[in-house]
């Protein structure tokens, strides 16, 4: 897009998208990997040093009641570009589990996404970091253009992880090229135990055993060490290259998932664990990068977003908590699955504090399209509600008043106020369940209060059954219905 037709839709939208401001704030979306809730100092962690966290926590608004909209990475990162349930699509990562290195593009092209929305508004959008959302129409051939992929919904560029980083392949993708492949030794890959026998792949890659199997593609390994290193110098990069004009940047780290492999100048460094030694990478890439806004004068009018895409996967490492008090972890409907650190951070407009109010990463494309001054089309983003006016502290402002979260099988659980209604106990444990579908007329539903009960441990039901029915008719209300946001 041109600077003129740039400067044309940005005076549109300030006549008619009903915000008025100087001008749009930069955007850096900060979305981490299996960090959980406790798993900072500002969250009440004291065994970890999160400065940096803590920092954005102190000069922004911490939200105690964040939630990822589901308990595992894809659907969640679904939802974060989409604004929609991924439930309300069919397919691996989507209304179960998640993707892996050979899935086509869970996105449509067609999708009217937030990135798509903040270019078309004059935006230079980017994505760096992990992915996990497939390339191509059908299984993709990274010997070739990775095309359909992020730079068809939305991103101007994009530099990152194609899917996890213990699933093959490990190596960097650079908007539609695999970086340093070596033509004379393609590689190719495969998540069929047959195809990889037949053709000689191996799940070893990159220095260890990965989910899925490959051969060739050596020289573009990368090394696990130095993931975050890389992954932060490009986005410092593009900030710095990007700052003439307003920039999104979704900065996507793989801190912390497993394997627990941080960078060699934090191996050891938490006295902790790996897992923990990540964490301490993580705060010190974000660190990296609000240095790099004050260095170049832009914080005070960038709005920072920080939040993870499920909780974490461990409840205890010798004392460190990081689910905090709550129930569960990763994959699961109880807490520690989906209740997730969330924090706001813009100088400009958002006074600092603590916020109770329920939100969720599936509201961040809404909340950063209106801090842009983009008036949403009715029928875009459509479960994603704009948090914007809360965070303003305006009155009236509209909360989120339920949401839906999604365990890594697909079995879904409602929260409202302080209640939270699972449908069916026998699933709550997700991944770690083992326990097949029951039917509806065999299914022991659970209903707790998070306020009281932040353990889930008093299940109140049958006392409270006419709670639990509101909360379940509310689940099948949304289940049936195409929007779920307020239309503005
Ligand atoms: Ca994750």
């Amino acid at each position: 897009m041109n600077g003129r037709i740039a400067i044309t839709l940005f005076a549109y939208v300030a006549l008619f998208g009903g915000y008025s401001q100087a001008a749009p704030p930069n955007i850096v979306l900060i979305l981490a990997d299996d960090v959980g809730w406790g798993d900072a100092g500002c969250y009440g962690a004291t065994k970890v040093k999160t400065p940096n966290i803590d920092r954005l926590a102190r000069e922004g608004q911490r939200f105690e009641n964040g939630h990822a909209s589901a308990a595992v990475c894809t659907p969640t990162r679904y939802s974060l570009i989409t604004g929609q349930y991924s439930w309300r699509q069919t397919g691996a990562g989507l209304n179960k589990g998640v993707s892996n290195g050979e899935a086509p593009l869970l996105i449509p092209t067609t999708m009217i996404t937030a990135p798509r929305l903040l270019r078309q508004a004059g935006y230079r959008t980017a994505l760096i970091g992990k992915w996990h959302l497939g390339f191509g129409l059908t299984k993709p051939d990274y010997n070739q253009e990775l095309r359909p992929g992020p730079l068809e919904i939305g991103f101007d560029e994009y530099f990152g992880i194609p899917a996890t980083n213990d699933r093959i392949p490990t190596v960097f993708v650079h908007d539609h090229r695999v970086v340093g492949l070596d033509p004379a030794d393609p590689i190719y890959i495969t998540y069929d135990a047959a195809e990889a026998n037949a053709q000689g792949m191996s799940p070893w890659a990159a220095g260890r055993n990965r989910i899925g199997w490959a051969k060739g593609g050596k020289a573009a390994w990368w090394k696990d060490t130095e993931i975050a290193d890389t992954l932060t110098r490009e986005s410092v990069q593009f900030i710095e290259r990007s700052k003439e004009k307003p920039f999104f940047l979704l900065y996507a780290p793989h801190n912390v998932h497993a394997p627990a492999i941080p960078g060699t100048r934090f191996a050891d460094s938490s006295g902790i664990s790996s897992r923990a030694d990540m964490l301490r990478e993580l705060d010190s890439c974000i660190g990296e990068l609000l240095q790099t806004l004050d260095r170049l004068g832009l914080a005070k009018d960038t709005l920072i977003l920080y939040s993870s895409d499920n909780g974490a996967y461990v409840n205890d490492e010798k004392g460190h908590k990081p689910t905090g008090p709550y129930r569960g972890k990763k994959s699961q409907l109880w807490e520690g699955g989906h209740r997730v650190p969330f924090i706001v951070r813009w100088p400009a407009r958002i006074q600092p504090g603590v916020a109770k109010g329920l939100v969720s990463t599936l509201d961040m494309p809404a909340t950063i399209c209106a801090a842009a001054g983009i008036k949403v089309p009715k029928d875009a983003l459509p479960d994603s509600f704009n948090l914007l006016p809360a965070m303003l502290g305006e009155k009236d402002a509209p909360k989120r008043d339920h949401l839906i979260v999604m365990s890594g099988n697909g079995d879904l659980a409602i929260r409202s106020g302080d209640l939270k209604y699972i449908p069916d106990l026998a699933l709550a444990n997700g991944w770690y369940g083992g326990t097949k579908k029951t039917t509806n007329a065999a299914a022991r539903p659970g209903l707790y209060d998070l306020a009281k009960d932040p353990g889930e441990k008093q299940n109140l039901l049958p006392q409270q059954s006419a709670d639990a029915q509101r909360l379940a008719d509310w689940l099948a209300k949304d289940q049936a219905a195409a929007v779920t946001r307020p239309i503005q």
